[in-house]
């Protein structure tokens, strides 16, 4: 695997004191490295049966998209409350400082299909067992949860039982 972590921009104190912020736009604006990492997380899930992959906005999708693309499935955006215009559902999550519910519309996932979840960063977990939760209640299959970077020390795979969790990079 390429040391993807050389092109990521680490920042101090953002957005608040304490938290150690993993930029992932100087990855985004080198074409290949870009395309490498897509195409690793492809072949990382290549054992998978996935019909559709589900991914929470905005960096889910610059995830999600391009690897549904290359997978040759669909894609289905996991938005923040009111802003998809069809008929939605939506589960309620807490934040470091307060609350917020993502939502999806109701004919995103038909029932029985194998979803793959894509994010650039798994940290507390709280964003992907939300959409976890969602893709389950439209009766879809959550068969992994795929993303560029996971902070281990804050432990999201725990919160992600059953769900086979992969990542190019990891931090402590
Ligand atoms: P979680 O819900 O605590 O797992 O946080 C993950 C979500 O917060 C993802 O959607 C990320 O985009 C975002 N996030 C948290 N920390 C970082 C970071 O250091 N860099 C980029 N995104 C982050």
């Amino acid at each position: 695997m390429l040391n993807y972590k050389e092109y990521i921009r680490v920042i101090p104190d953002f957005p608040v004191a304490g938290i150690s912020f993993k930029d992932i736009t100087t990855l985004l604006q080198n074409g290949e490295m870009y395309k490498k990492a897509i195409d690793d997380i492809k072949a990382m899930v290549s054992h998978l049966q996935i019909d559709v992959i589900a991914g929470p906005e905005a960096r889910g999708f610059v995830v999600g998209a391009p690897l549904a693309y290359a997978l040759g499935v669909g894609f289905a955006p996991i938005r923040k409350s009111g802003k998809l215009p069809y008929e939605t559902i939506e589960v309620g999550y807490d934040l470091e400082y307060g609350k917020d519910k993502l939502a999806m519309h109701t004919d995103a996932i038909k029932k029985g299909q194998n979803v793959l979840i894509a994010d650039d960063l798994l940290a507390t977990g709280g964003t992907i067992s939300t959409s976890v939760n969602l893709v389950n209640q439209l009766g879809g299959n959550v068969v992994g949860a795929a993303f560029m970077i996971e902070l281990e020390a804050l432990k999201g795979r725990d919160k992600l039982p059953g769900v086979e969790v992969f990542s190019l990079m990891s931090y402590e």
